[in-house]
């Protein structure tokens, strides 16, 4: 099963082509102006099609987590168990991503996290968060 910039669109592209470069992009809409992720050819707000790509901060916070303890394709076995997570972005979307931290004892919600995209050994990209370190493993 494909995955990351394998599944890549001539919508999702310029996400992908950014996640290797260790930029988030998302979608920005020219007549509303709000984000979106993930891309596709209208806007999700206004449904205009004027749409471009702004660089993300690659800040967020965290919304929820969760521990995948049974990967859902073989890809992914290698990893588990891993942690995911919701995490929003200032830029008003929230996604989905890794979140890098060796257990999810070290989390909290709402915490800080900035972007860190993780390239594969098979050479394809997933987006990753982890803590701000400032707020890592502090329990409060
Ligand atoms: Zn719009």
């Amino acid at each position: 099963m494909a995955y990351g910039a394998k599944l890549a669109t001539g919508y999702s592209k310029p996400y992908w082509d950014g996640l290797s470069k260790g930029v988030v992009r998302l979608q920005r809409c020219s007549d509303c102006g709000r984000c979106q992720d993930f891309p596709q050819g209208r806007c999700r707000h206004c449904l205009s099609t004027n749409l471009g790509w702004i660089d993300a901060a690659g800040t967020g916070a965290l919304h929820t987590y969760s521990t995948v303890h049974r990967a859902p394709s073989p890809e992914f076995a290698r990893h588990a168990p891993y942690v995911v997570g919701m995490v929003r972005l200032p830029e008003g979307v929230q996604l989905m991503a890794r979140i890098l931290v060796a257990d999810e004892s070290q989390l909290r919600l709402d915490m800080p996290v900035h972007a860190k995209p993780l390239k594969f050994p098979d050479d394809d990209w997933v987006l990753g968060f982890e803590p701000d370190a400032a707020t890592a493993g502090r329990a409060d």
